[in-house]
């Protein structure tokens, strides 16, 4: 079991504010437990890792960088687990006064990056999770998994279109 450090995203920019750096490339490693939507999440013991450089901006900081982990869920198709990479590129400000606009807020000479990660990790999650692209389902009339097993049951084509695209086929 993985414990949630406190403070694991927290990182100080008090150089960066007062010129002492121009900019400061930074790596992370941390882990979040609420990191999910109604289909899929990152698991609270899957690793999440950022790479970012935060650079001076007029009224705070700009944080850019790579964010990577891994979701989680149930095949929409199969109901088997199903996992996939998180790869998610970003570029948010950190202002130093509250502003409607932004989002981001800088804490004295920190900022913390966890509502962000959230965030951007949240938007990537799949709605419609599939274990593979090219997975198959279950047998809509036996149930079975079609990944796994053949069944002999005979498709039903109930769609409107199912006449069109008959009389559309050149090889029929
Ligand atoms: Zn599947
Ligand atoms: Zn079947």
């Amino acid at each position: 079991m993985v414990t949630v450090k406190k403070d694991q995203f927290k990182v100080k920019v008090g150089n960066i504010l007062n010129g002492t750096s121009d900019y400061e490339d930074i790596e992370l490693i941390g882990y979040l437990n609420d990191v999910k939507v109604s289909t899929s999440g990152v698991e609270p013991q899957t690793e999440i890792k950022v790479l970012c450089r935060i650079e001076r901006a007029n009224h705070g900081v700009i944080v850019h960088g790579l964010l990577r982990s891994m979701w989680a869920g149930e095949c929409s198709r199969c109901l088997e687990p199903a996992k996939g990479n998180i790869n998610v590129e970003f570029r948010e400000i950190f202002v130093t006064e509250p502003d409607l606009e932004i989002e981001y807020q800088l804490n004295g000479d920190h900022i913390d990056l966890t509502d962000l990660i959230k965030d951007q990790l949240i938007l990537e999650l799949p709605a419609v999770p599939v274990c593979n692209f090219g997975c198959r389902g279950l047998c809509p009339i036996c149930g079975v998994n079609r990944n796994e097993t053949k069944c002999s049951c005979k498709r039903i084509n109930n769609s409107p279109f199912s006449k069109l695209n008959e009389l559309s086929d050149p090889t029929r």
